[in-house]
């Protein structure tokens, strides 16, 4: 294919990148986004391999490599448990971290890759590639560490460690201080030199940065790093010459920084504090989880009593949080609502936009059991609407409706905006235990005089409850 050819594909694929992450903005058009996303980067990768730059000698090294890829890529999606998809997803971020680092050394020391270059054009491509290994180096760690943390195999305290903005400071300045002595460097050895310091200052400084990030700031850190990954891919695509590779970098940057805003929008955080890490301690002091202290009565509820009472109610509002995800219960959810509307009970959705554990995780799971888009609602949509509820249920959440964000300022959720479910006339918990959230932090709902506990695994509750409707 000639290079024009490859070009006017490309523009092809960037348009249907544009057009898929428009689709991916709405639940309704989402499936035709990710098809678009699809058939994009097919178009893309099969104009690389056929363009001008793929010899012959190199393409069953790049077939051998796309099937193995390939697989890999298969066997992870159709495997992984919907609960384990944010993990998975740090885990892809932290690679494309990885293939930017790679990308950056082996670009170093190919003679040809600064061949006929001008003095100028040295220097920037010399730029280029000490950039991309930085940015490529802090999202390969901190998105391992994002990907501990998410799977619970790193605690969710956040780690901080005296000194470390100071600590922070010194490592910027060795990354300037060696990225000058690598643009000076007379011979490959001594760039080399230079390159690795800086990338084993900006490996710790990811692992560091995530480290430092309290256990409710991770919703932030997971789109930041969703949009360093975007960088990355734009610097390779700097470093390689390709196009495509920096549109689409800069994409998934740029809508990554905006789903970082709108997340700290959402937890009313400063971006610059949650950057600055060990949000999540604040003045306050976290319970450990599984140990919250009994601070008043619980009253706890059967199915069959919660049955009776949604028979008597009107409205019914459902929030959903990390516990459907884990109790794979949005089918019963999607059962219990049909019931009930079936019966004339006005059902809607309060979704936060930080329940579960990557953003949309609630929005994705309800549309995978086919609850009707337009009774899911946004947090500030409905907050207004607790009052006149008769029925608050929470399914498996936990800190996106602890009032404790409101009413104790030394909390470490304080200011956090949550769900008002206690405002309505009787809030259901349904969790396993008095466990804390992911934040680990109390919930003074449980002790609300409205509020009842329905103890057990939410799939298995639901089901008892929608038996218990139906007879
Ligand atoms: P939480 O983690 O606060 O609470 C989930 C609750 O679900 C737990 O208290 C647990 O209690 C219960 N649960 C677990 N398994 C089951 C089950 N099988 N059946 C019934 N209940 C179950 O979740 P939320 O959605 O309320 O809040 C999300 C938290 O995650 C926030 O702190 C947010 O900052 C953070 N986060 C969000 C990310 C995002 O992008 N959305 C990314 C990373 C973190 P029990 O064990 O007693 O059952």
């Amino acid at each position: 294919m000639s290079s024009s050819l490859v070009s006017v594909a490309y523009i092809g694929a960037i348009i249907l990148f544009i057009l898929s992450l428009g689709g991916l903005s709405n639940p309704e058009s989402s499936r035709r986004g990710n098809l678009y996303g699809i058939v994009g980067m097919l178009l893309a990768v099969l104009a690389t391999v056929s363009g001008p730059r793929v010899t012959l000698d190199g393409l069953p090294w790049i077939i051998a490599a796309l099937l193995v890829g390939g697989s890999v890529g298969l066997y992870a999606a159709r495997k992984v448990q919907m609960t384990q998809m944010p993990e998975l997803v740090a885990l892809m971020h932290s690679l494309v971290g990885l293939a930017a680092c790679l990308v950056g050394f082996a670009n170093y020391i190919d003679p040809m890759a600064a061949l006929n270059l001008s003095s100028a054009e040295k220097a920037i491509h010399e730029i280029e590639v000490y950039l991309g290994i930085l940015i490529g180096a802090v999202t390969f760690s901190g998105s391992l560490i994002a990907f501990g943390k998410l799977s619970g195999k790193i605690g969710g305290k956040p780690l901080l460690l005296p000194g470390r903005h100071f600590m922070n400071l010194v490592g910027l300045l060795v990354v300037i201080v060696f990225g000058y002595v690598f643009l000076h460097a007379e011979t490959i050895d001594a760039g080399m030199i230079a390159l690795a310091v800086m990338t084993v200052i900006a490996l710790l400084f990811g692992v560091h940065m995530v480290m430092a990030i309290g256990g409710a700031d991770m919703p932030v850190v997971v789109s930041m790093l969703n949009s360093y990954s975007g960088w990355a891919a734009a610097a390779t695509g700097f470093m390689l010459n390709n196009d495509l590779l920096i549109v689409t970098g800069a994409l998934v940057g740029s809508s990554g920084a905006i789903l970082s805003y709108i997340m700290c929008r959402a937890m009313n955080r400063n971006f610059i504090s949650v950057i600055a890490g060990g949000f999540g301690t604040g003045g306050g002091t976290p319970a450990k989880k599984g140990e919250a202290q009994p601070a008043g009565e619980v009253v706890s509820i059967s199915a069959a009593d919660t049955a009776e009472l949604l028979r008597e109610a009107k409205n019914v509002i459902i929030v959903p949080g990390y516990g459907m995800a884990v109790a794979q219960a949005q089918h019963a959810v999607n059962e219990l609502t049909q019931l009930l509307r079936e019966k004339g009970v006005n059902v809607r959705f309060g979704i936060h936009p930080v329940a579960g554990r990557m953003p949309g995780h609630m929005n994705v799971l309800l549309a995978e059991a086919k609850v009707p888009y337009d009774i899911v609602m946004e947090m500030d949509e409905i907050n207004a609407d607790f009052p006149d509820t008769d029925v608050a249920i929470v399914i498996g959440a936990n800190d996106i409706v602890n009032p404790a964000a409101q009413e104790e300022p030394g909390s470490p959720i304080a200011g956090m905006p949550v769900l008002e479910v206690w405002k309505a006339r009787t809030s259901i918990m349904m969790k396993r235990s008095m466990a804390t959230g992911y934040a680990g932090v109390d919930n003074p709902l449980f002790y609300k005089e409205n509020n009842r506990m329905l103890f057990g695994d939410a799939k298995k509750v639901i089901e008892e409850v929608v038996k218990a409707l139906q007879h």
